[in-house]
């Protein structure tokens, strides 16, 4: 993974999926828990009634709940295998207890299975889960010899559990909508927030953010190093005079394709600023960056450019040294270009290894 990823994209796309999957291990939770306090709640009032052998199998059934909602508490990689389980436990318990008791009301756990499974798991495989379920419970249903449930109660429930269902149905797909909204207006915004409109290079911020998570790493990991390359152009301001505001801005436009064409694929290419621009150029040594540098130079030397006249730029190249931070290191290249354009521009000139005093 490149160093932009772990700086933007993917760090915001993992705390998305981080925040889905925290909202589903909740979900999960609380309908196991819902569960298990509707079991428990019947058990009791089975006991207080005097029906001792129901409230018994309600108490080891609450129990074996109990232990589902522990499970996706502790492993919550497994907890949508544990959140199924739990379900076809629920059903099991649930139609033994309706049959044996001639008490309905646990069908209404029926209706929170279908919202839950829509929020688990997405419209497809919830109307899976729901044909699923729906099939097992007919099967229990007619295979139980004598079924408390007649048929004007079995339509009744089948008018609210349809009606649930498609509630849920356009719910979901509201939900869906927005999330999708969400996750492209991000991506919009990450994409302003870190290029610059003009060429299209990563921006001054993002470059920052770049160098910073570098340190970041080196100081970490004790990487390899780093180094910088910034860039100017020589005299762009005749560029600007001669042929317009508009023509300068496509001639800079051409210098950041032909550079970021010219980067390694591990580099960062960024506009620092009006007409500077800026490499970062990962686990490169001095060395390899003042050739990367010279390369750059030739390329935008040898360019053809719109306007017909040549161009050049003048270069500074500094690596990372012991106790750099962000503006020691960019300072050292600073003065290196500084010292390129004195030295008469169209050059490259390396920083010396050594941070020099503030
Ligand atoms: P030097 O070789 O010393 O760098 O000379 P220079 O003319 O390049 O430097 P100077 O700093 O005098 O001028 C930079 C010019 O860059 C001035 C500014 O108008 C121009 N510039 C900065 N940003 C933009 C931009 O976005 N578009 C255009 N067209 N010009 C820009
Ligand atoms: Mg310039
Ligand atoms: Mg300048």
């Amino acid at each position: 993974m490149g160093l932009a990823d772990v700086a933007t994209a993917a760090h915001d796309a993992a705390s998305l999926s981080e925040v889905r999957d925290r909202i589903r291990r909740k979900i999960l939770t609380w309908y196991v828990w819902m569960g298990l306090t509707l079991a428990v709640v019947e058990s009791a009032l089975n006991f207080i009634e005097g029906r001792h052998a129901l409230g018994i199998a309600l108490a080891l059934f609450s129990l074996l709940i109990a232990v589902a909602a522990l499970f996706i508490e502790k492993k919550p990689e497994r907890s949508e295998f544990m959140g199924v389980l739990a379900t076809f436990l629920m059903l099991l318990g649930g139609f033994v207890y309706i049959f044996e008791s001639g008490f309905i009301s646990y069908l209404s756990w029926s209706f929170i299975f279908i919202p839950v499974a829509f929020a688990l798991q997405g419209v497809r495989r919830a109307v899976a889960w729901v044909c699923l379920l729906v099939a097992l419970a007919s099967v229990i249903f007619l295979a139980y010899p004598e079924s408390p449930i007649g048929p004007v109660m079995l339509r009744e429930w089948a008018i609210s559990f349809v009606t649930v269902f498609l509630f849920a149905l356009l719910f979901q797909f509201v939900r869906e909508y927005y999330e999708g909204l969400v996750v492209r207006l991000n991506q919009r915004l990450e994409t302003l927030a870190t290029t610059d409109q003009l060429t299209n290079a990563y921006n001054r911020r993002m470059m920052e953010n770049l160098l910073n998570h570098e340190l970041d790493r080196q100081e970490a990991d004790q990487e390899d190093g780093f180094s910088v390359v910034l860039f100017d152009l020589d005299h762009f301001k005749r560029i600007n005079d001669t042929y317009g505001h508009q023509v300068g801005d496509q001639v800079l436009r051409s210098v950041a394709d032909l550079a970021r064409e010219r980067v390694r694929p591990s580099d960062y290419f960024g506009r620092w600023g009006g007409e500077e621009f800026l490499v970062l150029s990962a686990g490169t040594n001095v060395a390899t960056a003042t050739e990367i540098a010279e390369r750059l130079r030739v390329a935008i030397r040898e360019h053809d450019f719109a306007h017909g006249d040549s161009l050049s730029a003048s270069f500074g190249v500094s690596s990372l040294a012991q106790s750099d931070d962000l503006d020691s290191l960019v300072r050292r290249a600073d003065n290196a270009l500084y010292e390129a354009k004195a030295r008469g521009r169209d050059c490259v000139v390396t920083a010396s290894s050594q941070p020099e005093a503030s």
